[in-house]
């Protein structure tokens, strides 16, 4: 299971809009998750940080992108609107 994330981010190697990004950092529910969501971390959610991910498929790279989460309350976090890292890897090895 996973959640979707409604980002919108630009492909740093080509410029393709993305918006199809996932997570499995999430409550791992089929929710929509972005910037300013709040949500109960789920099993796999141990780090401070969320990982979203998509697929260029106009150039093959896989795009990260890593998104601070701001403690709330015991277990409830928010994700960070702000200090996205965003990281581009080739998946045809190029
Ligand atoms: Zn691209």
């Amino acid at each position: 299971m996973y959640d979707h994330v409604d980002i919108k981010i630009k492909c740093p190697k080509c410029g393709t809009i993305l918006n199809d990004f996932q997570t499995k950092d999430g409550p791992c529910c089929y929710d929509n998750i972005g910037p300013l969501s709040v949500f109960k971390r789920g099993p796999y959610g141990k780090r401070d940080t969320l990982i979203a991910y998509d697929i260029c498929e106009n150039c093959n790279c896989w795009v990260d992108v890593e998104m601070p989460l701001v403690p709330v309350t015991n277990g409830i976090v928010m994700v960070s609107p702000m200090n996205h890292k965003i990281e581009c890897r080739s998946i045809t090895g190029d």
